[in-house]
């Protein structure tokens, strides 16, 4: 398999975030796409043919507020719906992949420490310095630079979209 560039993404904030309004969700089901994410992404992906990996800080599992299995259940969903999507939109058989890592535990995975940016590499034979994360916190952005990685904030990201996707149209 040959080394390439992914595109990390952070969830919470970046990807998603609580449907209700509140700064942290309700339950698993209070989450929707940040506006203009899925065109942004269907836009990168479009031109980069770059895998996503969504890495995410879920210490509320330590505080007791969530299991890890509603934590996997609830990324099940939103990496189904994107994979769908970014599927969808595309008009010709492109393997989209999207794959995720969870921190749980104040240790060396937690962003900003950058052990799942380390274990993505060795997973998916990742060329890290050619890679890009989009994130909100600044612990996002130590994430990316601990490793050589770029950085661009999810504002800016989204921003930076002038291009509008033709969502839900398969050609061909
Ligand atoms: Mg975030």
């Amino acid at each position: 398999m040959k080394t390439s560039a992914a595109l990390f993404l952070d969830l919470d904030h970046t990807l998603i975030r609580p449907k209700s309004g509140e700064t942290f969700p309700k339950d698993a089901d209070d989450w929707e796409f940040m506006p203009k994410m899925l065109n942004a992404l269907w836009y990168d992906i479009h031109h980069t043919f770059r895998p996503i990996v969504i890495v995410t800080n879920q210490g509320g599992v330590t505080a007791g507020f969530h299991t890890i299995e509603e934590i996997e259940a609830k990324l099940a969903k939103v990496k189904a719906a994107l994979v769908t999507h970014l599927r969808g939109n595309f008009d010709y058989k492109y393997p989209t992949e999207v794959y995720h890592y969870c921190a749980y535990n104040y240790d060396f995975m937690r962003k900003p420490m950058p052990g799942m940016a380390y274990q993505a590499a060795i997973d998916l034979n990742l060329d890290l310095s050619k890679s890009t994360m989009i994130g909100d916190m600044d612990s996002d952005e130590q994430f990316a630079k601990a490793v050589g990685m770029g950085f661009r904030h999810v504002d800016r990201y989204l921003g930076n979209v002038s291009y509008t996707a033709p969502l839900n149209v398969r050609e061909g």
